[in-house]
């Protein structure tokens, strides 16, 4: 699926806890980059203030786990930009950062899922999201797929027009809002959490990399009480 925009290349921007990444990231990242021809799909690891939720796990951690994960795919990399930015990190500004890494010669695309793609309007400066690059929103097993109408926050719904050939809905900007079927797996952190916490085998739910760094980390063995501090990893 490609289209003449001027820019010759298209990347991927996918954000999200990875707490820890699974098979499903994975799957749905490579059918996305497939489908829409994607030179690359950058994991973006988003800061999570440690107060926000316990059981969230160091961002150093979730983000040598993606590293590991995405070891031996050409197309795929991961970008610690979200977690160099102390404190309230704002996915707007991550864009806008990549956008000035591309000198605008990058198309970008926003990946999320729908549950996702759902609370943006609780996004600082959200409405600017739409002007500032496509989104790729994932349709996930379990989650009710929203009808093509539903989908855009309807205090802005005004500034989009449904191109049906596409697919897409297009912003007065230029750009677009995809919706994408990804293979169902039905696989969520939070399962593997809890498995790691009741001390049940996580294998083939996440890569084998990953499944020893939990293990060789101890990670999620207990359920984390409110206020307490993410595990770090050792120093080196
Ligand atoms: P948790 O269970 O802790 O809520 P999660 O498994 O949903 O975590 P996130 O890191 O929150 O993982 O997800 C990042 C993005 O990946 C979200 O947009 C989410 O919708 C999407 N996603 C998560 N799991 C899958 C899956 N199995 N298939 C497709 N997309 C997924």
């Amino acid at each position: 699926m490609k289209r003449d925009t001027g820019k010759n290349t298209r990347v991927g921007l996918f954000g999200g806890t990875f707490n820890p990444i699974h098979w499903g990231h994975l799957r749905s990242a490579e059918e996305i980059r497939e489908r829409f021809d994607l030179c690359r799909v950058i994991f973006i690891p988003v800061h999570v203030a440690p107060h926000k939720k316990a059981d969230v796990i160091s961002s150093e951690h979730r983000c040598a786990m993606v590293k590991k994960a995405i070891r031996g795919n050409s197309f795929f990399q991961v970008s610690d930009i979200e977690l160099q930015r102390p404190g309230k990190s704002y996915s707007i500004d991550t864009i806008r950062h990549f956008h000035g890494l591309s000198r605008g010669h990058e198309e970008l695309f926003f990946i999320m899922g729908m549950d996702a793609f759902r609370e943006i309007p609780v996004w600082k400066d959200y409405p600017a999201f739409f002007s500032a690059c496509n989104f790729i929103v994932m349709t996930r097993p379990g989650a009710h797929d929203a009808q093509p109408a539903e989908l855009i926050p309807r205090d802005i719904a005004k500034e989009f027009t449904r191109q049906e050939r596409e697919q897409c809905f297009v912003h007065t900007s230029g750009c677009r809002i995809y919706t994408a079927p990804v293979t169902p797996l039905d696989i969520s952190s939070t399962v593997i959490r809890a498995c790691t916490a009741a001390g049940k085998s996580i294998r083939y739910l996440v890569p084998r990399e990953v499944e020893r760094y939990i293990a060789g980390h101890q990670l999620y063995r207990i359920t984390a009480t409110p206020g307490r501090q993410p595990q770090r990893p050792p120093a080196g």
